[in-house]
């Protein structure tokens, strides 16, 4: 027998006129000094959606955004999901062929990108024969705009549009819940770049997910800051989840310079911002000398956060990075840290340790890890290590127009390449990346590991391992090391400071001193580079 409630549809549509009509005076603040209200880019996004009709964007096709944190891309994120159309936001740092191949794959039909970035992604118009209209958006930046047919202004095109009057969210049918909304590629590191296609329902159960109390737990009180680019998963639900809760918007543009970010962060009294961990690296020296005290939640992902790290910002500032784990597949959040009622009386070493875990699964999720070899699941005891998997409403089941592979298991679960423990009360610990672990004499070496071993020197500001083929132990771990300005740390001084905290046999073969380490497109330590680099030296 089925139940009789009410068949509404999951939509995004919702988040904007919810918005719309509880929130409207809430701010939303673009670097620069622009700020607006919820109903300033409500309106707006009206006009967009007609705007798109009147370009002949057909409903499923997919729009895409080459485009940094804006408000212009906030309306964007709304008026083309809600108006039935496809979301596809694009990392602006990809090389020219992967642009290429992922906006012919995603077969885009309009592309909207920052003024100041069409010299990234223009050279390569003429290989995108699918992109019927290129939209600019606006910035200070001067960038020339190219004389072309295809080429329109986003301002213009908006302002002259009348907007759509009536509810979005009524044009949606139950079954139209599972609608494709948006479009992420994975960045590729392995093969080809694979797209994640989420749904609108998929969106608003990861949004909720997220909202609840414990995890990320948004509130209408916030200040909500994404310095995590909008292209990188979703902004890992944060102008969704922001808008669902009517908390105000801070959208830093452009430029991660860490002055700018902390005086942002500072002026607008931010409550909740969220980074990788690099920036939160790079903030570190501007902590004491900004006003941080409206910040109450930092969130960190993407890779693992140095329990240094976090401690530093706890002293600093009084209050740590929250870790959170997830993949583009996962839309993104799989899981979130921090400590639990259990863990009050802990000494606050244990509680340290504790915070360096990656945390219990969101609502709705399950994880689990399996043998490597066997794929037999293994126990949640802490102890045994396996293949992170992934199952959940908001958790890909597919990829967008290729074959899985052996990307899920026979019963469906996603396969992160993630290796890790998950203790009996559900909280995960990453060990590392499959690809990332180093191989000594049969033995494996965790790099996240010894990195977060040697970040602990107050000299070390950043820091990757990989491992470097040997013949006799088929591969020895390699430290690349950024020093404080100033610090004097010599390689026979680290490792003294790590011996104590790891076998001695995962000792590093070399510490090489560098000015800075390469980055990915999403702003995560670049280990491919990095390894690139030593096979060709
Ligand atoms: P990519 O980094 O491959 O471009 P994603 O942003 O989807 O793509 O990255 C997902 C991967 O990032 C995870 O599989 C995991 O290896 C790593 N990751 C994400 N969050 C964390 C975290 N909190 N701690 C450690 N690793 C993380």
């Amino acid at each position: 027998m089925d139940g009789l409630m009410q068949p509404r549809p999951l939509t995004i549509a919702h988040i904007l006129e919810r918005a719309e009509r509880l929130h409207a005076h809430k701010a939303v603040v673009t670097a620069g000094g622009e700020r607006v209200t919820y109903a300033d880019v409500a309106l707006r996004t009206r006009r967009l959606a007609t705007a798109l009709d009147a370009l002949g964007v057909p409903a499923g096709a997919r729009v895409a955004t080459f485009a940094s944190n804006t408000r212009r891309h906030l309306e964007l994120y709304l008026a083309v999901p809600v108006s039935k159309r496809v979301l596809h936001s694009i990392n602006i740092r990809l090389p020219a062929d992967h642009l290429e191949y992922i906006v012919n794959h995603a077969e885009d039909d309009v592309l909207f990108v920052d003024r100041a970035l069409l010299p990234r992604i223009w050279p390569s118009a003429d290989r995108m024969p699918k992109v019927r209209h290129w939209v600019v958006l606006p910035d200070d930046s001067g960038e020339e705009i190219p004389a072309d047919p295809r080429v329109l202004h986003y301002d213009e095109l908006v302002d002259a549009a009348e907007p759509y009057e009536g509810s979005f969210e009524e044009t949606f049918t139950y079954e139209e819940e599972n609608l494709a909304s948006g479009l992420c590629y994975t960045s590729g590191t392995t093969g080809a770049p694979k797209g994640v296609l989420y749904s609108h329902r998929s969106t608003i159960l990861h949004c909720l997910g997220t909202l609840a109390a414990g995890f990320i737990g948004l509130r209408e009180s916030d200040v909500v800051m994404p310095i995590v680019p909008m292209f990188h998963a979703n902004a890992w639900g944060l102008p969704y989840g922001a808008m669902m809760t009517g908390a105000s918007i801070v959208l830093p543009g452009p430029s991660s310079e860490p002055e700018h970010l902390l005086t942002l962060m500072a002026t607008e009294r931010v409550t909740v911002a969220g980074a990788v961990p690099t920036v939160w690296t790079s903030l570190v020296p501007g902590l004491e000398s900004h006003d941080l005290s409206a910040t109450r939640f930092l969130l960190g992902g993407g890779s693992a956060i140095a329990p240094a790290l976090s401690e530093t910002y706890r002293e600093a500032i009084g209050i740590p990075i929250t870790h959170s784990w997830g993949m583009t597949e996962i839309s993104p959040v799989g899981t979130i840290g921090g400590t639990r009622s259990r863990h009050r009386d802990l000494p606050d070493p244990e509680r340290v340790a504790v915070r360096a875990a990656q945390g219990q699964p969101l609502p709705l999720v399950d994880i689990r890890v399996a043998d490597v070899e066997t794929g037999t699941v293994l126990p949640r005891d802490g102890r045994s290590v396996g293949e992170l998997q992934v199952a959940g409403p908001w958790v890909a089941g597919g990829y967008f127009l290729v074959e899985a592979g052996d990307s899920f298991t026979a019963d469906g679960w996603l396969r992160t390449g993630d290796l890790a423990t998950i203790d009996g009360e559900g909280y995960l610990r990453l060990v590392d990346r499959m690809k990332d672990l180093i191989k000594s004499g049969g033995e494996w070496i965790s790099s996240v590991e010894l990195e977060a071993a040697i970040v602990s020197h107050p000299d070390v500001v950043e820091v990757a391992v990989i491992g470097r083929p040997d013949p006799k132990w088929e591969e020895r771990p390699v430290a690349y090391v950024v020093l404080r300005d100033g610090a004097t740390a010599t390689q026979e001084e680290l490792l003294r400071h790590i011996t104590p905290l790891v076998a001695r046999w995962w000792l590093p073969d070399e510490v090489v001193f560098a000015e800075s380490l390469p980055k990915t497109g999403t702003g995560k330590l670049s280990k491919s580079t990095l390894r690139a680099a030593l096979r060709t030296a």
